[in-house]
């Protein structure tokens, strides 16, 4: 039987020469992967003041009538582009505009409605449930309390982010997929979740922007920064962004 070979320990000068030969790539690669400094928060309230000049009132894109159907198009937005779903939307909101008349409607019905949507057979059963609790828990109100938000079928934080903004005016931060790459490419606040992004936003965007910075920051990625080919050459925010390279022209 043949037998196992003894795993072969380095001589002190092979042990020297490998450490030699590894320390340019660990350099290298530390280049690589080396993120720019967040920017400090002079730069950070001049990106806000840019995109505040240009969009005093940046809206949403997703139609909506109340904070029920607001509520309803995002959750039946995840995973799905929102002219998607104001295409579904339209027709369904004429006749299901409150948690009554959805639960009437009847999840079947609803399916019908938002069947161009993406995870829509999920979608419809979670709308008609968050229907059902919204009359038997909290009066046929949407609640303006996180918790609340969170406990309901389909909501998660991002859901509940978007309505507490939208809905009630509060200084949250949905971090969508655009939004989550802005942050870091400029860098605003980087991070490697939406949850790490948005609690670090949190801390550095100066309260008198806090109502529409993540409009702000998604729309800035959905029409500039965009994922493959950011837009840099017509960027209002050009000179301070520290993302590299960046793009000359289209
Ligand atoms: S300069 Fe380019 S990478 Fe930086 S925010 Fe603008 S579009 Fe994005």
């Amino acid at each position: 039987m043949p037998t196992k070979k003894p795993p072969v320990k380095p001589g002190r000068s092979e042990a020297l020469s490998a450490k030699a030969a590894a320390k340019p790539v660990a350099k290298l690669v530390a280049k690589r992967t080396k993120q720019p400094k967040p920017l400090p928060p002079d730069e950070v309230f001049e990106v806000f003041r840019r995109f505040e000049a240009i969009e005093p009132e940046p809206k949403g894109e997703l139609e909506h009538v109340n904070p029920f159907t607001l509520l309803v198009a995002v959750v039946l937005s995840a995973q799905a582009t929102d002219a998607g779903v104001n295409k579904a939307t339209r027709a369904l909101f004429k006749i299901a505009d409150t948690p009554e008349k959805m639960v009437a409607l009847g999840e079947d019905k609803i399916r019908d409605y938002v069947k161009t949507i993406g995870l829509y057979r999920t979608k419809a059963k979670n709308v008609f449930l968050l229907s059902q609790q919204l009359i038997a828990e909290h009066s046929s109100d949407v609640p303006r309390d996180r918790d609340a938000l969170e406990k309901l079928p389909g909501v998660g934080r991002k859901t509940a982010n978007v309505v507490l903004n939208m809905a009630f005016g509060e200084h949250t931060i949905a971090v969508d997929t655009h939004l989550f790459r802005v942050s870091n490419r400029v860098p605003l606040a980087p991070g490697k979740t939406p949850l790490a992004v948005e609690l670090g936003l949190l801390k550095i965007v100066p309260p008198r922007f806090g109502q529409h910075a993540h409009h702000w920051l998604i729309l800035h990625g959905r029409y500039i920064c965009k994922a493959r080919k950011p837009e840099c050459w017509r960027c209002p925010i050009n000179d301070l962004c520290r993302f590299e390279p960046k793009t000359k022209g289209p």
